[in-house]
């Protein structure tokens, strides 16, 4: 297939787009390198099927030639980034997507668009079906992301309804692994940059709220699965694994040895308290389920912290 991915310099997109290359597929990576980085992809530069092309999708995307696939993953993803850039966050998300998906109408190709778990906000049920509807404060801070995601849900289905294109629609949650950025501000990165240099490990609130942790190769191999599948509804692609994020933060510091104390700090607004994926629609319809368990991934993780 011959892929556009926007968003391949961050780090999910150009984990997706090496995959696809090893894969055998032709990818087009675009990005405007606003919370991407070139260091991500650099690697993919010297071979044949791999083209990028700078460029800000909420304009006009223009792709020469026949294109199987659009898959849009270009948006700050980070809630300090949606903190710094909370008009571009609305934009990526709705114009972007306009964009993205008109292209690929166009071209008669596959739409995916990389929603989130930010859809269920701080959800009341728990964990979440993709038949939950959500609880988003829709003026809060976290609001700039949730409600672009679900503006861009609502557009992949009408475009589905209306001229009746294959649409898919990941229900991405946490994700971590190699490649996220340092100062990304999320807690996977936070936590070990820290007990890495013997800092304290900033847990915000008391730390009981929870989250769910899937390593970034099981996550793209959900995505392909889903790309390849012919579901054109959204399908929750997350690891089940709850935990508190104190205990996060506790197995950090363990695996990294590390002796950093715990430095409790304010609890942003809106910080979901739960967050947990139910997968019982992945795992039927892709037979798709995580691999990597938690201490894994993050023994990886922490080591390509160590050695960046
Ligand atoms: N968090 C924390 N300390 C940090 C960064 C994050 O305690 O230094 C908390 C944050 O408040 C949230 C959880 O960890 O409850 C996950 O935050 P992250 O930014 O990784 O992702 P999201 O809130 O989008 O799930």
């Amino acid at each position: 297939m011959k892929i556009l991915i926007t968003g391949a310099a961050g780090f999910i997109g150009s984990h997706l787009s090496e995959t696809l290359l090893q894969r055998g597929h032709q990818v087009i990576g675009m990005d405007n390198l606003l919370t991407g980085r070139i260091e991500n992809i650099e690697h993919l530069f010297g071979k044949a099927d791999f083209a990028f092309v700078k460029h800000d999708v909420t304009n006009y995307i223009h792709v020469p030639g026949k294109l199987d696939a659009v898959l849009h993953f270009a948006s700050p993803a980070s809630p300090i980034d949606y903190a710094q850039y909370p008009i571009p966050t609305l934009k990526v998300g709705a114009l972007g997507t306009h964009k993205a998906i008109g292209l690929a109408k166009e071209k008669g190709a596959i739409f995916m668009l990389a929603s989130t778990s930010e859809v269920y906000g701080d959800p009341i049920i728990n964990p979440q079906p993709e038949s939950y509807w959500g609880n988003v404060n829709p003026i809060g801070p976290r609001g700039v992301y949730d409600e672009a995601k679900r503006f861009a849900e609502a557009l992949a289905m009408a475009y589905r309804r209306y001229h009746g294109m294959q649409v898919r629609i990941a229900r991405i949650f946490n994700t971590y692994g190699p490649r996220m950025r340092k100062k990304d501000g999320r807690a996977v990165p936070n936590f070990i940059t820290q007990a890495l240099k013997g800092r304290p490990i900033t847990v915000y609130g008391k730390g009981s709220q929870t989250r769910s942790l899937c390593y970034i190769s099981d996550l793209v191999e959900g995505i392909l699965r889903l790309l390849r599948s012919g579901l054109n509804a959204p399908v929750n692609i997350g690891n089940p694994q709850e935990i508190s994020i104190l205990e996060l933060a506790e197995t950090i510091r363990r695996l990294a040895r590390s002796k950093s104390r715990i430095a409790y700090k304010p609890l942003p607004a809106d910080d979901p308290r739960v967050r947990r994926p139910d997968i019982a629609l992945a795992r039927k319809a892709l037979q798709w389920k995580p691999k990597v368990s938690l201490e894994e991934g993050l023994r990886r993780t922490i080591e390509y912290f160590r050695s960046s």
